[in-house]
């Protein structure tokens, strides 16, 4: 039985007695435990990280670089161990979780360039013989706190840049699959960071509500579930922290009539089943405007019957199991409430056979194998709610104008996705939909590491997205410097506003 603590300026630390159980989704047997951080663990966290930020901060850019390069390839070298440590907990299939490492390392890649990025302006001469320019800081002690379905990749978003920008770090990452975090902690201190510059606290609401309140935490990155993102966003708010806070979605692909249809089968069931639907840019919705939806509904199905459900460490399983016995029942529970709204259901997830095991309902572990369903009701609650499983709605429309309005008609704009092979309509698209990452028969549209990742309306509060430039300037704040340097014709007293001279 393995047990997870926390780590605090350097060194793993025993919580105070308050547990939380790990589970391998894939048996569901109890494989361990985690502390929950007290009130008093998480103020050792932030103290740590308060003392460490006036060496960090005054650490030059290139020794920062420096770090961060042989973080980089530490965690290239590790990544294996890092992934197996992921599925055990999580349950996405190991090539799954290798490649969120990979999407985790781009950020870091990014964060190398921090001596570029940090670059200010200047600008000679504004008046006469005065000098502007301008120059970012970091804030100082930032928090993340992150969800279960990346435990590698989400953090990352956020700690190389926080990082690399001079703050120091305090992460809470999910409850539920809490070890890939200690493993980066390790890492760090081998790529010569220096102790309390990165610290991790596990824990849920408690820890939470702490790192929200706690005076010397001036900034906090968020990715969960819309509620507990916009908690976060107010309290955090209203204790005078800057706060960035990405919540749930709920992504429609729209199929206009002449995409390639096999292409669109192909996305649909990548996207719509990869991590067992537990990503924030899966896709749950197939929005097919008429006359494809029987064709592409039969694609589809074909292709589920495909697929192998199994054990994340099984090298033959295209699909492992959802992370908790409650989260499956609750995705489950939406099968019978599509039928008794009206949908078809084409393929029964339930009914799935189980690498090793019998059906997925039958099979000890928190199975649910991929479900599609067909006709749902526009405006239905199967169609409407984020179910963050492996079920696919199809949702059939008669014209681009009807299926825009129903994506615009979200409560979410994280991601969507059109497929066609006009040039024109995708324009439009890109255009008209209220939605804040795009894809154009690209499925997945997550941003590179250059680029920047957030949503719209309840997908996130505040206004920065996360890594990229809107990154950088998340973690820094501006100053802005007007000099003057030995002009002894200053001109005396003015009590007027600076004007140009
Ligand atoms: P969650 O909101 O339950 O948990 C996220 C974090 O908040 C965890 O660290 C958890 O310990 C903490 N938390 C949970 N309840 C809390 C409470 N009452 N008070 C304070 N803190 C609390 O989310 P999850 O189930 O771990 O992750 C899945 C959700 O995350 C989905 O809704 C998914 O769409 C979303 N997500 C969004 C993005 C994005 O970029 N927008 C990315 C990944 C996941």
């Amino acid at each position: 039985m393995k047990s997870v603590n926390h780590w605090i300026n350097g060194a793993r630390v025993d919580g105070d007695g308050r547990t939380s159980e790990l589970f391998n989704p894939a048996t569901g047997e109890v494989s361990g435990s985690v502390a929950l951080a007290s009130v008093a663990d998480v103020d050792a966290a932030v103290a740590a990280a308060s003392a460490a930020f006036p060496g960090w901060r005054d650490t030059s850019l290139v020794r920062r670089a420096h770090v961060l390069f042989r973080f980089r390839e530490l965690v290239y070298a590790h990544r294996d161990e890092m992934a197996a440590l992921i599925s055990a907990e999580h349950g996405k299939v190991h090539s799954d979780a290798l490649g969120e490492v990979s999407r985790g390392i781009e950020v870091v890649e990014f964060a190398c360039g921090i001596p570029h990025l940090l670059k200010g302006g200047f600008s000679e001469g504004v008046s006469t013989q005065v000098d502007s320019y301008s120059i970012r800081q970091p804030l100082g002690v930032v928090a993340g706190i992150t969800p279960f379905n990346f435990p590698a990749m989400v953090p990352m978003w956020m700690y190389p840049i926080a990082i690399a920008c001079g703050n120091t770090f305090v992460l809470k990452p999910s409850e539920k699959d809490p070890s890939a975090s200690l493993l980066m902690a390790r890492l760090w201190q081998e790529a010569g960071l220096p102790d309390g510059v990165f610290n991790v606290v596990q824990g849920d609401k408690v820890a939470v509500d702490r790192l929200l309140e706690h005076p010397d935490v001036r900034g906090v990155s968020f990715v969960g579930s819309t509620p507990i993102a916009r908690y976060v966003y107010e309290t955090g708010s209203a204790h005078g922290k800057r706060v960035q806070a990405l919540g749930g979605a709920k992504n429609h692909m729209l199929v206009l009539p002449d995409a390639d249809l096999d292409l669109v089968a192909d996305s649909a069931v990548s996207a719509g089943f990869g991590s067992a639907g537990e990503r924030c840019m899966a896709i749950s919705v197939v929005l097919a405007v008429e006359p494809v939806a029987d064709e592409l509904v039969r694609k589809i199905a074909e292709r589920v019957e495909q697929l192998t459900i199994g054990p994340g460490d099984d090298p033959d399983s295209q699909m492992g199991p959802l992370v908790t016995r409650a989260h499956r029942d609750k995705v489950a529970s939406y099968l019978d409430l599509a039928v008794e709204e009206g949908a078809k259901v084409v393929i029964d997830g339930r009914e799935t056979a189980v690498r090793g095991g019998g059906t997925a309902a039958a099979t000890p572990g928190f199975w649910l194998g991929p479900t599609l369903l067909d006709q749902v009701p526009a405006g239905s609650r199967v169609h409407v709610e984020e179910i963050f499983g492996p079920v696919l709605s199809v949702v059939r429309v008669e014209s681009y104008e009807e299926g825009l309005e129903l994506i615009n008609g979200s409560e979410f704009g994280n991601g969507t996705a059109i497929f066609t092979n006009d040039g024109g309509a995708a324009r439009r698209f890109q255009n008209e939909v209220e939605v804040g990452m795009i894809g154009i028969n690209v499925p997945i549209p997550v941003p590179m590491a250059f680029y920047s990742f957030g949503g719209w309306k309840s997908s996130l509060f505040g206004d920065t997205h996360m890594h990229g430039t809107e990154g950088v300037h998340f973690y820094t704040q501006g100053k802005v410097v007007t000099s003057r340097w030995l002009d002894p014709s200053h001109g005396g007293v003015n009590l007027g506003f600076p004007t140009n001279k």
